[in-house]
């Protein structure tokens, strides 16, 4: 007799991060459906974990979480969960030896250049006489060449993104610069989002009250391989690489990776290391791309301070899917798959291949469930 598969729920959620957690709970919590979400890592909430260090520091372990966003649906959600702390993110690049405010604005180069521009009009002069006007703005170098010329193009963006992507900013997508504004005023803030905070509590304690529901059930250190025939299951949400999913069947999607060295550094009274949140290092010299000190970030006040280093790698855990157009056309391929699998959802920046804010992936965890609903793939627990 086959003893296997004598557990069933309604749905199987494959990783605990914003995607699957928030589908299992729109599941559970609105079609009263029994759900197992696993992780094969030893930890819910994905890439936003957050724990406490040795030195009692709260840390990010995958790379500094800021949340913004200017979806009030989104911040509604999540507001369930969560109590917020106000925090608005500010970025200095160390640029020929001096700190300079990123996202560019007139103080960056009132400082770089040692100008006196005043208005956002000379600013904006400034930059046209530099800037080299592209007919059409394909690539990561047009978006920044066309807005500011190639002396800050090279200064600020060239290095950073060569790290980063180890590919030039014209290999990439104009989406990837475009992340970060080119501004004619002083705003030194990196996110101009209505709503900019950080969960009061830390993201890991807001995870844990999303996933808080008598019918949902998780299970981490186990991967979708693991127990994919020990448990019956009618839907499965799928949030991990979609190129993994189908065995690689028409090759890898590329990702990149990242190395984090924690610094803890001792602060007495309950100072901080840096002058800010971040300094980026666009110098190719340099073998990192920024340094985030953690209590900026989080409003903690401590007797040390931990910093973290990002080194940008091929190999490792995939955090970045790689915004290029050959990578799109073979994601798209994996898409086409993933069509013909009606049973199978997939959701989160590594299902879509997408590179998203935390934000953008709880809009679309939320979507991807009013959709399910709308196609009656799942059923409302209560008829309206
Ligand atoms: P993930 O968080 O990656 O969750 C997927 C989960 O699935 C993982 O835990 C994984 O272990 C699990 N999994 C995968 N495959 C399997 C399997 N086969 N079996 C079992 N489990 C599996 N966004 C912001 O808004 N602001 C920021 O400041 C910000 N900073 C970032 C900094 C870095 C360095 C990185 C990498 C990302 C940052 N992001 C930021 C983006 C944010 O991390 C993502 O948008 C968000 O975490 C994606 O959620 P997700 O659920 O799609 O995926
Ligand atoms: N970027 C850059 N210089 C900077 C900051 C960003 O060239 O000082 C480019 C780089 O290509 C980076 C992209 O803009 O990958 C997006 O930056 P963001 O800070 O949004 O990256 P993330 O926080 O997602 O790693």
């Amino acid at each position: 007799m086959d003893t296997r598969a004598t557990e069933s729920f309604d749905t199987l959620v494959v990783g605990a991060g914003y995607a699957g957690s928030i589908m299992a709970e729109r599941l559970a919590t609105q079609c009263g459906q029994r759900v197992l979400v696993i992780d094969r890592r030893d930890h819910i909430a994905g890439n936003a974990y957050d724990y406490y260090d040795e030195h009692g520091i709260l840390c990010h372990r995958y790379g500094p979480h800021i949340f913004h966003t200017q979806a009030e649906k989104v911040w509604n959600y999540l507001s369930q969960f969560t109590e917020w702390r106000p925090y608005e993110h500010r970025v200095l690049a160390d640029v020929d030896g001096q700190l300079l405010p990123i996202p560019i604005n007139r103080d960056t180069v009132n400082r770089l250049y040692g100008l006196e521009l005043e208005t956002e009009e000379e600013m904006e002069a400034f930059l046209a006489e530099r800037a080299e006007p592209r007919e059409r703005i394909e690539n990561s170098e047009d978006t920044v060449v066309a807005k500011v010329g190639w002396d800050l193009y090279e200064k600020f963006f060239r290095g950073y993104t060569r790290k980063q992507w180890e590919r030039d900013p014209s290999e990439l997508n104009a989406s990837v610069c475009a992340r970060i504004p080119i501004r004619f005023n002083q705003d030194d803030r990196y996110f101009t989002d209505e709503y900019q905070a950080l969960p009061a509590e830390g993201y890991t304690a807001m995870f844990e009250r999303i996933l808080d529901h008598p019918n949902i059930e998780v299970r981490l250190n186990t991967s979708l391989d693991a127990i994919r025939d020990e448990i019956q299951f009618d839907h499965l949400v799928y949030t991990g690489p979609i190129d993994e999913y189908f065995g690689h069947r028409f090759g890898p999607l590329p990702y990149r990776s990242l190395h984090f060295e924690f610094q803890n550094h001792p602060t007495p009274g309950g100072g901080t290391v840096h002058p800010t949140g971040a300094i980026n290092f666009p110098s190719a010299d340099v073998p990192y791309t920024r340094i985030t000190e953690m209590r900026y970030i989080t409003g903690q006040v401590a007797e040390s301070s931990t910093l973290a280093v990002e080194y940008p790698r091929t190999e490792g855990d995939p955090y970045y899917p790689v915004p290029q157009p050959e990578n799109r056309e073979l994601y798209k391929r994996y898409e086409a798959l993933g069509a013909e699998e009606p049973s199978v959802t997939f959701v989160g920046r590594l299902a879509r291949y997408q590179y998203l804010n935390m934000d953008q992936v709880v809009g679309q965890a939320l979507s991807t469930f009013e959709k399910l609903v709308e196609s009656g793939g799942v059923k409302p627990a209560v008829a309206s």
